[in-house]
């Protein structure tokens, strides 16, 4: 018998991936979204709509989470569920708290109640460490500058909870930016590439940013849901940084796409400041040395690499 992997959240940049990489070593995958009629366009790019069992699971209501755990008992779990924008949930803190705390608490009663021996994996962020001066690790202070970042650390000081009192297999992956050509279009890598690709065919003049000095730690999604499963299947468990260790400033990463393009970046972008974030974080970066040692998981794919990877899809896919 296959063994069965639960993903809620499936339908996501995330999901997608990893759904793929789960049937990819045999598992049976069972994926979640929370509607009856899911956005399937994700899942259609990497060819697997048809491999992926969908049930509408709304992971907010108890009973639901339960009666898919229950039913398909699989031998691991992962949320990757989320309201995942740190801009929206400025505009949306109440659904962002819901759609993260509200399904860790969900996920992990139930598995506390079925007694579930399984693995149970969240997506934690490195938002919770607010601005980094040096690369954060477990032991680095918690700053938590936005909803998102509030819910996300609630949900990971659930799970840690959930493992050393009920001794529940669960972890978090605490996730840095990870970008793919299955990102949401209002991320700012694919919205910067989206809008380059525009003015090269002469069909936008202008791309609008909000700071372009902030610094970020990017790596490519693909590459991020092996470490989750590594994670999730490790011996002993425990939670892990999911990052590359390296950050860039934004402005740099827009150079780079621009001249990629032929096109001079200072010619067409401006900067709005009401796109500023209420609550700026200058640079974000993680220390992967933990996952490293205990787990041998790098991420091996370089900024450079990265963009290239998104130009190329979207000349492809831009009509
Ligand atoms: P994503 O593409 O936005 O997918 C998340 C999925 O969650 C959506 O497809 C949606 O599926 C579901 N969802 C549940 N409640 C929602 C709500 N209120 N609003 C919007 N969607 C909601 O996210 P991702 O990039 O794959 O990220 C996966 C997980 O990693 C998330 O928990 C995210 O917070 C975390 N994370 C991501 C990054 C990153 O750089 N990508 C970094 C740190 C942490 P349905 O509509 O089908 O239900």
């Amino acid at each position: 018998m296959k063994r069965k992997a639960l993903v809620f959240g499936c339908t996501g940049q995330d999901g997608t991936y990893l759904s793929k990489s789960l049937l990819d070593k045999g598992f049976e995958v069972i994926g979640t979204s929370r509607k009856n009629k899911p956005n399937l366009k994700r899942l259609k790019t990497l060819g697997i709509d048809d491999q992926v069992q969908l049930i509408c699971c709304d992971l907010e209501q108890f009973t639901q989470t339960k009666n898919a755990i229950e039913k398909f008992q699989p031998r691991e779990i992962y949320n990757l569920s989320a309201q995942s924008s740190v801009g929206n949930s400025f505009k949306k803190p109440r659904e962002t708290y819901k759609s993260i705390i509200n399904t860790t608490i969900n996920i992990l009663e139930a598995c506390r109640e079925f007694k579930f021996k399984g693995n149970i994996f969240f997506a934690g962020s490195g938002e919770i460490f607010g601005s980094t001066n040096t690369a954060a690790d477990l032991n680095s202070k918690i700053d938590l500058r936005s909803p998102y970042a509030n819910a996300k650390y609630q949900s990971f000081l659930l799970t840690k909870m959930y493992r050393e009192i009920y001794n529940l297999k669960c972890e978090t992956g605490i996730l840095f930016n990870h970008e793919s050509p299955l990102r949401d279009e209002n991320f700012v890598l694919k919205k910067i590439i989206n809008r380059a690709i525009k003015i090269k065919k002469g069909i936008s003049k202008e791309l609008i940013l909000g700071n372009i000095t902030i610094k970020r730690d990017w790596g490519y999604a693909e590459e991020y849901v092996e470490a989750m499963q590594l994670i999730s299947r490790a011996r002993i468990k425990k939670d892990y940084l999911i990052c590359s260790g390296k950050s860039y400033r934004l402005q740099d990463i827009i150079e780079i796409v621009f001249n990629k393009l032929g096109l001079n970046w200072k010619d067409y972008v401006t900067i709005s400041k009401d796109l500023f974030r209420k609550s700026e974080i200058e640079e974000s970066k993680g220390n992967p040395q933990a996952i490293n040692n205990d787990l041998n998981w790098k991420a091996t794919t370089d900024i450079q690499t990265l963009i290239d990877i998104l130009i190329e899809y979207e000349l492809q896919n831009d009509k």
